[in-house]
């Protein structure tokens, strides 16, 4: 409690420190993401560029990569072993996975819907725009990386961990589909991108696909620009873009497509 009110005194305290050397373990006011990891140095790693790593830099969200290898066990800090029931690969163990999640957790809101608990998996529910804005919404969230066959299932069980998918293919692990999720998260957080419309325009904030984009020069090996977009008639080039969402969404994704008439009525 006390560390708790020292972190809200430092986060309004005018100060050069930067945020990102606060103590572990203390919520900070702006949003924290919290990687569990065997590759720590994977990270910042893209989020670590442009927009997401500027907002990093000055402070405006949280990365912390927390390594998974000192919970291992023995002289070799050993994280994994064989399955049980047999078959090929390495699974993460139990023990040591729950105690870098208890370790993790600490300070961090109990309430899920504050601060969201998540796994990397190919069995976990797609990701989506509105999995990204419900988790912009929370104060942060857990991330575990799995390795090898993936983790014991028994981890998931008890923490109650939500486990979400980047699509349907299987990666070496989950740094890649933490940094992806990251991103589609950090930059809807309304401090760090700073242009709030252009998130509202884009792709399946309105449930179709983004419109295309063109910008100079008005002539490029023989392909002019749509003249609709040169005219200037803003109200022409809004029922121009949106008649090309829909028509790239029919054509694209019928599943959006179905569920935007839908939501239509
Ligand atoms: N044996 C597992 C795959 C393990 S891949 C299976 O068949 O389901 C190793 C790790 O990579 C996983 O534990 C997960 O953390 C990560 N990973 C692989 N594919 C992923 C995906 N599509 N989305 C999110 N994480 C993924």
């Amino acid at each position: 409690m006390s560390a708790r009110r020292a972190a809200g005194r430092l986060a309004i305290t005018p100060s050069l420190t930067p945020r990102s050397l606060e103590k572990r373990g203390t919520p900070a006011k702006v949003w924290q993401a919290r990687i569990i990891t065997l590759f720590p140095e994977a990270f910042p790693g893209v989020l670590g560029l442009s927009l997401t790593g500027k907002a990093l830099k000055e402070g405006l969200w949280g990365l912390e990569a927390i390594d998974l290898r000192p919970f291992g066990i023995g002289k070799h800090r050993n994280v994994d072993d064989t399955p049980a029931g047999g078959g090929a690969g390495m699974v993460l163990r139990a023990d040591v996975l729950g105690r870098a999640v208890e370790m993790t957790m600490r300070g961090a809101p109990e309430d899920r819907a504050e601060w969201p608990l998540v796994c990397l998996s190919p069995r976990g529910r797609p990701f989506t725009q509105a999995m990204a804005q419900r988790w912009a919404g929370a104060r942060g969230v857990t991330m575990i990386c799995g390795r090898f066959e993936g983790i014991d299932q028994r981890v998931i069980d008890h923490f109650g961990i939500e486990e979400v998918s980047l699509g349907d293919f299987v990666l070496t692990g989950g740094e890649l589909a933490a940094q992806a999720m990251l991103d589609a998260t950090v930059r809807l957080l309304p401090e760090v991108l700073g242009n709030a419309a252009s998130v509202e325009e884009e792709s399946f904030s309105s449930g179709l696909l983004e419109h295309p984009q063109y910008t100079r020069p008005a002539e490029w090996e023989g392909r002019e620009i749509p003249p609709v977009l040169m005219s200037g008639n803003h109200g022409e080039i809004a029922r121009w873009r949106q008649a090309q969402a829909e028509e790239l969404t029919r054509a694209r994704r019928p599943d959006l497509w179905a569920a935007y008439q839908a939501r239509k009525g």
